[in-house]
């Protein structure tokens, strides 16, 4: 089967037969246990809601078809997905290598909280992967990657840094978040794991959060199976059927966002009110090559320059109207944020030096009209 049939069919086909109505729709399953005939086994398949949950589990096997893995797992949030894989597959005293530029709530959880399990990141440019390579060590376990990333949409090349990790013995994980699986398939580029927020484009309605993780490594999924029951961060019932229900349209929505993005790049692009802009799609985009070669498309967020200070860039970012000034992303509607002040603003405390610049503005590109988008774009320009 083909992506958009997947989205739409995988682990909901309807079920005949003693018990079953053909639904359509898989049933948002709310019971928390499961009856059983014999002592034993049970008879159904599932035992506590837990350990799995049918909703849960349609949801588990629709997102590993999406990603081409063998195996799905869906978590309570991005970051408890994070975490359950670190959780994992790590031990006191181990190392990560991972990308300079990610998510805040990543390098948050690396140097607030793994620090006190003794596990040490270190952060390297991964636009290089011999930087990577360098930053190896005998304790190193995860290489640890985002890409594109946020918010300055840099690549790691995934096949190059999948074959360092293979070499070392490593495990290699993917945020694979900003592109989703229709636009960047890590596990087919040989990366080991790749997780996700599903409260960005999966699920796509800004109505629910949580993470996922997928992978074709049986050892590896045995692992993080039994951490995800035995910490307990699941996705409930209903979230699952909301994710469920929003991959349906993953690549209307997608290809939608894709097209936004770049109208909006190229006018930004031509502006005499802007620096600089960040879209992996533009020739101008340093790793625009890259970006070709290992995904199917550049996705719906960008980044830009205003000319002027971050006083502009506040006042850019509170006048415009049709989008939202509001951290998150990959909803249909459009949000703008100023990195350096709001997503990205704890990041500099942790000692990371990621070289945001203060005048950065983010835009996760909704898919209303783009000529309503670019409007507001110049209405605001005006204003500032
Ligand atoms: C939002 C996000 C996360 C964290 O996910 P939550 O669902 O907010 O916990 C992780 N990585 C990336 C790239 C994200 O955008």
């Amino acid at each position: 089967m083909r992506f958009a049939t997947k989205a739409i069919h995988v682990g909901e086909e309807p079920l005949f037969g003693e018990g079953h109505s053909g639904d359509v729709i898989i049933p948002i399953h709310l019971s928390t246990t499961f009856a059983r005939l014999e002592v034993e086994k049970p008879t159904g398949g599932y035992e506590y809601s837990r350990t799995a949950n049918p909703t849960r589990s349609a949801l588990e096997k629709r997102l590993a078809s999406l990603e081409n893995g063998k195996y799905g797992l869906a978590f309570s949030s991005g970051l408890a997905a994070e975490a359950s894989v670190l959780l994992a597959l790590l031990n006191s005293g181990d190392h990560i290598v991972a990308f300079n530029d990610l998510y805040g709530g990543t390098i948050r959880l690396f140097n607030k909280v793994l620090k006190n399990f003794n596990i040490e990141v270190t952060y390297v440019d991964a636009q290089n992967p011999i930087n990577v390579k360098n930053a190896i060590k005998k304790n190193t376990k995860i290489l640890w990657m985002e890409t594109p990333t946020n918010p300055l949409l840099r690549l790691c090349d995934i096949k190059i840094i999948s074959q360092i990790s293979k070499e070392h013995n490593l495990i290699t994980v993917i945020d694979n978040t900003f592109m989703t699986p229709y636009f960047q398939r890590p596990l087919e580029l040989g990366a080991d794991i790749v997780v996700h927020s599903t409260t960005k484009y999966l699920n796509g309605h800004s109505d629910s959060i949580g993470g996922a993780i997928i992978t074709s490594n049986d050892t590896l999924y045995e692992k993080i199976k039994f951490i995800q029951n035995a910490v307990g961060a699941i996705l409930s019932p209903f979230d699952s059927y909301l994710v469920l229900r929003g991959l349906k349209t993953l690549h209307v929505r997608m290809k939608e966002h894709e097209a936004n993005a770049l109208k909006l790049a190229q006018y930004l692009e031509q502006s005499n009110k802007v620096e600089r802009v960040f879209y992996p799609g533009l020739p101008s985009h340093p790793q625009h090559q890259l970006a070709k070669s290992q995904m199917f498309g550049f996705g719906g967020m960008l980044s830009f320059t205003i000319k002027g200070t971050k006083h502009q860039a506040k006042k850019f970012v509170e006048n415009i109207k049709i989008f939202s000034l509001a951290e998150s992303l990959g909803g249909v509607e459009s949000l703008i944020e100023i990195p350096s002040l709001m997503t990205h603003s704890a990041v500099t405390e942790y000692g990371i030096q990621t070289n945001i610049p203060e005048n950065l503005i983010r835009v996760s590109v909704g898919i209303e009209d783009i000529n309503d988008l670019i409007d507001a774009f110049d209405d605001a320009f005006k204003k500032i």
